[in-house]
């Protein structure tokens, strides 16, 4: 018996389900991971997260090499090039990890439909998660549309049947003829070219990453976790999204750290709090695809929107005069990242200040990510923009100067990535045009946040109007 695995976002060859699956019933199998024109996000000159992606894909390249296996990176759609790849070898069954997305679930249908045709095997299973996809429902068995009973249901059903990491099986040998391939993409030189110095890829470096936030800072991160001007959240995103680490280890970890060190339980149990909330945009996405295209509350769907190419572009490039928005934007630039809070800042500031549709700003953060999730970076916008999951209504309007000088209380972060501003006093940090002779180099605030949040919410309150009387403006 032959199998195929097709790696996608689990570059990894532990606790990989589909993979353990299938090689439970094979005696020869291939690893292959094919490059996909349509979804190579950007050239990966320029692409960070096309950069990591090809990293993690020779890491893993070089593991199955130590280990006498070749991995097979083949270029083309896989729905050509995958049922071509199982007549050539021979193969009964072909193994991978499910999509969440619309466009993922279509290839692997099509997929899956043209190899049962000739009878073989596919072994698909949704493992992006901690716990199997798709199982959390409410009690009339609907997928939850808020997070904290979506969260009591999550901790109720790992308490009945808690899912573990699977360990990884002997690997049985290659089928014969074929080489190892590398990934196509000198990363090297790309850093230069672009200046962005990424995470290391792989497995190693993402089991070390865990480890070294669980020895220390996750004792804290119930409180550091806001703060962007420290060193307190685990930087594992660009791992977890594309597999290299999986959910289940982290969580796994995290709990068995817990109950060594139970003095460090409020800082673990935040933390596990956001793996699930991983887990519940993924389980939104799957349930509602509709949201990456639209509102997933309808009526804010009919929100007038400014089209303001100069907000856009100065928001987009952080020169908004609202410091901690535009460190955030800045770091995003610079790092390919940006912290969890600033996010939020950030987007609130687009969406809400500037009146410029979420989806705007979701497409260049999926653009300059190295995490860009379509998931986590849906929820996380709608979220911000109160079309999404949040309960709070939409008049929860983000102040840039409160968030500031609460996150960043010693205006570390934005003096870090707004040089111009190092040399201002604190007191005037996160709000230098109240300064007698604000710093020159700096931009004034492109607008007034009091007056923007106003029409924000009337803007909201008149979509929510015409939704009522089906009288959109
Ligand atoms: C507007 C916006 C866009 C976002 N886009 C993305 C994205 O494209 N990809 C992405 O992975 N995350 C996204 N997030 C969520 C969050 O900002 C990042 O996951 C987090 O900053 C990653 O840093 P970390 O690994 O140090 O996180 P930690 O604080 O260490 O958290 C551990 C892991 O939990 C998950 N996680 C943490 N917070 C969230 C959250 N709010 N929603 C979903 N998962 C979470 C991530 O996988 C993260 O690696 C977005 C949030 C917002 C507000």
């Amino acid at each position: 018996m032959r199998g195929i695995h097709w790696f996608r976002n689990d570059l990894r060859l532990r606790d990989n389900r589909a993979l353990n699956e299938m090689l439970a019933s094979c005696e020869e199998w291939l690893p292959v991971f094919v490059i996909d024109p349509r979804l190579m996000p950007g050239s990966p000159e320029v692409s960070p997260r096309a950069r990591f992606l090809l990293d993690c894909l020779e890491r893993l390249g070089a593991e199955l090499d130590r280990r006498g296996l070749p991995l097979v990176i083949r270029r083309g759609l896989p729905e050509d090039v995958l049922p071509g790849l199982v007549v050539e070898t021979g193969a009964r069954s072909l193994s991978f990890g499910a999509a969440t997305t619309p466009f993922g679930r279509r290839r692997d249908a099509a997929v899956r439909d043209d190899l049962a045709a000739n009878g073989v095997e596919t072994i698909c299973v949704r493992d992006e998660g901690i716990l199997s996809g798709g199982r959390i429902l409410s009690g009339s068995g609907k997928p939850y549309e808020v997070y904290s009973p979506y969260r009591k249901a999550w901790w109720r059903l790992w308490n009945e049947s808690p899912e573990l990491p699977v360990q990884c099986p002997d690997l049985p040998p290659p089928i014969e003829g074929f080489d190892k391939d590398r990934a196509p993409v000198l990363v090297d030189r790309m850093q230069e070219q672009t200046r962005i110095s990424l995470p290391t890829g792989g497995e190693r470096a993402a089991r070390r990453r865990l480890a070294t936030f669980l020895e220390g800072p996750v004792s804290q991160y119930h409180e550091d976790r806001d703060r962007p001007d420290r060193d307190g959240t685990s930087r594992l995103s660009p791992y977890l999204r594309f597999g290299v680490i999986s959910a289940r280890q982290c969580f796994a970890r995290a709990l068995e750290t817990r109950s060594l060190r139970p003095e460090s339980a409020e800082g673990i149990d935040k933390w596990l709090d956001e793996l699930i909330w991983r887990e519940f945009y993924q389980d939104v996405l799957c349930a509602q695809p509709r949201v990456l295209r639209e509102s997933f509350r309808p009526e804010y769907d009919l929100v007038e929107w400014n089209d303001d190419p100069d907000g856009f572009a100065a928001w987009a490039e952080g020169r908004t005069g609202y410091p901690i928005v535009d460190a955030g934007m800045r770091q995003l630039r610079q790092t390919a990242w940006m912290h969890n809070r600033v996010r939020m800042i950030v987007a609130s500031f687009l969406t809400k200040d500037l009146l410029i549709d979420w989806r705007r700003g979701e497409a260049l953060f999926m653009d300059l990510l190295v995490d860009g999730d379509p998931a986590s970076n849906n929820g996380g916008w709608q979220w911000a923009a109160s079309t999404g999951t949040d309960p709070q209504p939409y008049f929860r309007v983000f102040n840039p100067v409160t968030q500031g000088r609460r996150f960043d209380p010693d205006g570390r972060y934005v003096r870090r990535w707004v040089p111009e501003l190092r040399n201002v006093p604190l007191e005037f940090l996160h709000a230098p045009w109240e300064m007698e002779r604000p710093p020159r180099r700096y931009p004034a605030p492109i607008v007034d946040h009091p007056e923007r949040r106003k029409i924000a919410i009337e803007r909201f309150e008149r979509a929510r109007v015409d939704r009522v009387n089906g009288t959109p403006s």
